[in-house]
C-alpha cells in the first residue's frame, strides 16, 4: 500500500519518526493509502524551507506578477489534465458523491485561474497630498505577507486547500500546509501537480500529521509571520491563542449553525428543493448548511410533507456510483451525527423520516446515515443549537417576520443564511437584520471565486475568495515622495 509523504524545500520526505497512519475509505472502511506521520520536528524543517525560501533565496517573492500569473495558469492546466483523478480521490477519500466531487475540482481549477488574472490586476491608490511639509504623492504598494501556515478541514479536501494555495501563492508568499488527516489524498496530488508544474523550491511545503502536533506547531511558531485555518471553532479558538506569541496575522474560516427563514409567500416547490441543497448536499457536511429551517406557520404542513417526501427519497450509496449522498466521512463523525440525533429525539422533537445507519448489504461497511428531518423544534433544543455538520435538519415554525429574524440571529454563529419569499423588499430588510457573512435570497448554498466568504461572530476573522481573499494574503506599504525642490526651511538655523 502506497506511503503518502511530505513535500518540504522540493523534496519527497518521509516524517522523521517514521511513523504512518491509515486513510480509510468511509463507504467501505477499507484502506486506501498511508500518509507518513509528521510531528514537531518535521514541521520545524518545513517552516524553516519556507522562511528559506521567502526571505533568502527569493525566488518566488521575486518573480513578478505576471510570470506569479503564468505559474498559476500552468497549475490550473496541469489541474485540467488530473481532473478524474482528482474527483475520484476527493470521494474515496470523503466519500462524496463524484459528481459533487466533479464539481469541486472544476471549482478549484477556475479559483487558480481566477487569482492568476487577478494579480495582473491594477492595485493600490495614489493620493497627491499636502499637510504642511510641501506637496507630496502617496501610494500603496501591496507585498506578501511572508511565512504563511495554512490548516484545513476534510470537508471539502481539494477545495479548501485551494482557496487558501491560490491566493497566498498568487501574492507571492511561501507556505507551509497542513491539510486534515482524515483526507489528505487530493492536497498531496496538488502538490505533484506543483512540482510538475515547476513551482520553485520551498515556496509551497506540505506536511502531513494530525492537528495536535504539526498544526499546533504551525500557528505557535515564531517563524510564521501568519496562520490560516479553517475548521471548527474550538480549534480556531486554540489557534488564536498559539498565534498570539509574535502577534503573527490569523484568518479563521469556521463553524456555523446557519439559518434558513422561509416566509409563506415563496414557491414552495422550490423553497424545498434549496433547503434539501441547503441541508443535504455533501452529506450536509457543510460549514454554512442552512439547516435551522424556519417555516411560517401557514406553509408548514406543506412545507415538511414534500421536504420528508424528497427526503425519504433520496439514494444511499457508494459515492463511486453518484447517489444523492454518500457516507460520513468517518466512523467518529457518523457516531457525533448519531449521537446528536439521539438527542433530538430525547428532547422532544419530531423525527419525520431518516436518522439511522444504514447496514444493507454492502452499506454494512461504510458509514451512511439516512437523511433525517426533526419537526416541531424549538430555539432551546441542542439540534437547534450546534453544529450537527451531517445530514440532519430541524423545523422551526414562526409567525411574524420580526420573530423569525430574532430566532435566526440567536446562535453564536453567523456565517450564513437563506431568505425564501417573493416579496423583494422583505427579502433586503430580513437580509440586512441577520447578523451573518453571507446571504442567499431565494437559494441556498453556491459558492463563487469572485466573492468573499467568512463569518461573523463565532464564525470566524476575515474573508477567503474574492478580491478580499488575496488581500488578506499582502501587507499593504504607504509609500510617500516628495515632490519639492531643495531645502524645506522647516529649521531656520
Ligand atoms: P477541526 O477538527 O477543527 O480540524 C480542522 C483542521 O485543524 C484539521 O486539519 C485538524 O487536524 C487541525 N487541528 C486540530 N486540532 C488542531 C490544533 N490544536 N492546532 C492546529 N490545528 C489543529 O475541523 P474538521 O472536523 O476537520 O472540520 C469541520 C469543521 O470545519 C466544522 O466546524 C465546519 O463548520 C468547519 N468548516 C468551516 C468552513 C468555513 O469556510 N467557515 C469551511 C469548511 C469547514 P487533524 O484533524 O488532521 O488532526
Amino acid at each position: 500500500m502506497e506511503l503518502k509523504l511530505n513535500y518540504i524545500d522540493g523534496e519527497w520526505k518521509e516524517a522523521l519518526g517514521g511513523g504512518k497512519r491509515e486513510v480509510i475509505n468511509p463507504a467501505t472502511g477499507e484502506l486506501l493509502a498511508y500518509t507518513t506521520e509528521s510531528t514537531e520536528n518535521d514541521t520545524i524543517e518545513a517552516i524553516a524551507a519556507a522562511k528559506r525560501s521567502f526571505y533568502k533565496t527569493r525566488q518566488w517573492r521575486d518573480t513578478d506578477g505576471q510570470d506569479r500569473s503564468d505559474m498559476l495558469l500552468k497549475i490550473a492546466d496541469i489541474m485540467e489534465k488530473y481532473k478524474d483523478e482528482l474527483a475520484k480521490l476527493d470521494t474515496l477519500d470523503n466519500g462524496k458523491p463524484l459528481r459533487e466531487s466533479e464539481g469541486d475540482v472544476s471549482d478549484a481549477i477556475h479559483c487558480f485561474r481566477y487569482y492568476a488574472g487577478l494579480i495582473t490586476a491594477p492595485s493600490g491608490y495614489t493620493y497627491e497630498v499636502n499637510n504642511g511639509f510641501g506637496k507630496m504623492h502617496s501610494y500603496t504598494v501591496a507585498e506578501p505577507v511572508g511565512v504563511i501556515g495554512q490548516i484545513t478541514p476534510w470537508n471539502y479536501p481539494l477545495l479548501m486547500s485551494v482557496w487558501k494555495l491560490a491566493p497566498a501563492l498568487a501574492a507571492g508568499n511561501s507556505v507551509v500546509f497542513k491539510p486534515s488527516s482524515n483526507c489528505p489524498l487530493s492536497t498531496v496530488k496538488l502538490f505533484e501537480i506543483f512540482e510538475e508544474a515547476g513551482l520553485p523550491k520551498g515556496c509551497a511545503n506540505l506536511v502531513l500529521g494530525s492537528g495536535g502536533s504539526v498544526g499546533h506547531t504551525i500557528a505557535a511558531s515564531p517563524d510564521v509571520d501568519m496562520v490560516t485555518f479553517t475548521g471548527s471553532t474550538k480549534v480556531g479558538q486554540s489557534i488564536m491563542s498559539d498565534a498570539v506569541g509574535n502577534l503573527k496575522k490569523i484568518g479563521l474560516e469556521l463553524g456555523g449553525k446557519s439559518p434558513n427563514v422561509i416566509f409563506a409567500d415563496t414557491d414552495i416547490d422550490s423553497a424545498v428543493e434549496w433547503a434539501m441543497i441547503g441541508t443535504f448536499f455533501n452529506q450536509g457536511q457543510v460549514c454554512s448548511a442552512c439547516a435551522r429551517i424556519y417555516v411560517q406557520e401557514e406553509i408548514h404542513d406543506e412545507f415538511v410533507e414534500k421536504l420528508v417526501k424528497k427526503a425519504e427519497a433520496m439514494t444511499i450509496g457508494n459515492g463511486l456510483d453518484n447517489p444523492d449522498i454518500g457516507p460520513l466521512v468517518s466512523e467518529s463523525q457518523m457516531n457525533k451525527v448519531l449521537g446528536y440525533i439521539e438527542k433530538g429525539k430525547a428532547e422532544g422533537a419530531k423525527l419525520m423520516c431518516g436518522g439511522y445507519r444504514v447496514t444493507d448489504g454492502e452499506l454494512a461497511k461504510g458509514y451512511f446515515v439516512r437523511p433525517a428531518v426533526f419537526d416541531n423544534c424549538t430555539q432551546d433544543m441542542t439540534i437547534v443549537k450546534e453544529e450537527i455538520f451531517g445530514p440532519v435538519c430541524s423545523i422551526v415554525t414562526f409567525k411574524t417576520e420580526e420573530e423569525a429574524i430574532a430566532m435566526a440571529n440567536d446562535t453564536q454563529y453567523g456565517l450564513a443564511g437563506a431568505i425564501f419569499t417573493n416579496d423583494s423588499a422583505r427579502a433586503i430588510r430580513v437580509m440586512k437584520e441577520i447578523r451573518a457573512g453571507i446571504m442567499w435570497i431565494n437559494c441556498c448554498e453556491p459558492t463563487f471565486n469572485q466573492a468573499p466568504w467568512g463569518g461573523y461572530k463565532m464564525s470566524g476573522i476575515g474573508r477567503e475568495l474574492g478580491v478580499y481573499g488575496l488581500e488578506e494574503y499582502q501587507e499593504i506599504k504607504q509609500v510617500n515622495i516628495n515632490l519639492n525642490k531643495g531645502v524645506l526651511g522647516w529649521y531656520e538655523n
